[in-house]
């Protein structure tokens, strides 16, 4: 079988999209290939911090991505009466990339993606099963009985990625305790002005604000994994859990609908030690999934675009290329997902003790310290690494 392109790209969420949109800036010849019968873009909202904003400018989308975007100008932790714990000073955090943090809708910003892309360049309804790499190249398997052979395979097939389970069988994705339910509402009736998340002892509660008069909300709650007494849970559910919380959380939950609502165990996967291996990468979720505590998850997909367009740039063969990305990306990707596995952690305690001194010790921190961890996540420049 002949090399039918020199790129293949495996899954086409916001890191196969974007890598597709770099390849085509670069030039080079690429297929994308994503399991999902229609793209209609799913899934609720994230944030997109300053530094997800900075690789957006690098792939020249950082304008009209703003355009879809919520500029948030404030992120607080409160406590569940609705008092804060911690105001990360957000504009401190801007300056050091010289870019505002946004909050997108997740379906707004892959539609957007989507429409950059060379429509012959991707297929559908293709879920790719399993690979086989030869002297001369790569083949692609998929469910349907079709085959592709490929130069190179870009894997972004999400945290889940059963290519990267054939490449790394151990690498399987862990679960963190928690479960999470996501919804968009209408903002009308609330008129929620800024973001925050509250830390009680039923659980955590954020909310964000989004364009188009929206609101992106999401709870997390302890839970064993695949719970089936939560798979039942419906918007009242949430209602009674979350009742003694802050206004304006129960009024937000009375204004969604059970068939908005998405429900997903909070999983990640421990950190690899490679994201290379000679023709094939691994990128986004599916080389690196973290917990969303930082709201990284879909940042670091994009900067890794970011630095992959640069490599592959700079370098003469596409190995090296991949190697000098690994290089880039391996410790700044395995410190967010510890980190932020780490913060999970602390956010869900539930021993009223526990968490009473918690807050105590937040409230009275420095501005400097409490931030600690996303100054020393935005005060590198991930291009230089
Ligand atoms: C509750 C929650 C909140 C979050 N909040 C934030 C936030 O505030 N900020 C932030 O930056 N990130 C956030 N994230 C993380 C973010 O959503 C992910 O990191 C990001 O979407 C990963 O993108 P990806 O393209 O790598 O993977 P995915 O979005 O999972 O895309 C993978 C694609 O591959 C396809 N696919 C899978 N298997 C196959 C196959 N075998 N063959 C073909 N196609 C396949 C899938 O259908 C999908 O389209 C959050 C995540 C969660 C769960």
């Amino acid at each position: 079988m002949q090399v039918q392109s020199e790129f293949t790209i495996i899954g086409a969420g916001v890191a196969g999209l974007t890598t597709a949109i770099a390849l085509q800036q670069l030039g080079r010849n690429y297929l994308l290939f994503e399991q999902s019968k229609v793209l209609t873009g799913i899934g609720a909202g994230f944030g997109l911090a300053a530094n997800a904003m900075q690789a957006l400018e690098i792939l020249g989308l950082r304008k009209e991505v703003e355009l879809i975007g919520q500029h948030l100008q404030h992120y607080n932790i409160l406590d569940q009466k609705g008092r804060i714990l911690v105001a990360p000073d957000t504009k401190a955090l801007s300056k050091k990339y010289n870019q505002q943090n946004f909050a997108i809708h997740r379906a707004d910003l892959h539609l957007y993606l989507l429409d950059k892309i060379q429509a012959d360049h991707l297929q559908l309804n293709k879920k790719a099963v399993r690979f086989e790499k030869n002297n001369d190249g790569i083949t692609l398997f998929f469910e349907d009985g079709s085959q592709h052979k490929t130069r190179y395979l870009i894997i972004a097939d999400g945290v889940k990625s059963p290519l990267r389970q054939q490449l790394l069988p151990a690498a399987v994705p862990r679960y963190s305790g928690y479960t999470c339910w996501r919804a968009t509402i209408d903002n009308s009736n609330i008129s929620l002005k800024t973001g925050s998340e509250t830390w009680g002892k039923q659980g955590r509660f954020g909310m964000t604000p989004l364009v188009r008069n929206r609101i992106y909300w999401y709870a997390c709650i302890n839970s064993t994994a695949n719970n089936s007494k939560y798979r039942q849970y419906s918007v009242a559910d949430l209602a009674t859990h979350f009742a003694d919380y802050h206004h304006p959380i129960p009024e937000i939950l009375r204004q969604t609908q059970d068939k908005d609502l998405l429900w997903n165990d909070i999983i990640d996967i421990k950190p690899l030690k490679h994201f290379a291996y000679d023709a094939i990468l691994l990128i986004g979720d599916a080389a690196h999934a973290t917990t969303p505590n930082m709201g990284q998850g879909a940042c670091q997909a994009l900067e890794d675009v970011a630095v992959l367009k640069k490599v592959l740039s700079q370098h003469s063969t596409v190995e090296t290329a991949f190697i000098a990305f690994e290089k880039q990306r391996l410790q700044r990707t395995k410190y967010i997902t510890e980190t932020s596995k780490l913060i999970g952690e602390v956010a869900q305690w539930e021993n009223p003790i526990g968490i009473f001194l918690r807050n105590s010790i937040m409230k009275k921190l420095p501005a400097q310290l409490a931030q600690r961890n996303l100054n020393k996540l935005l005060s590198v420049d991930f291009m230089q690494l």
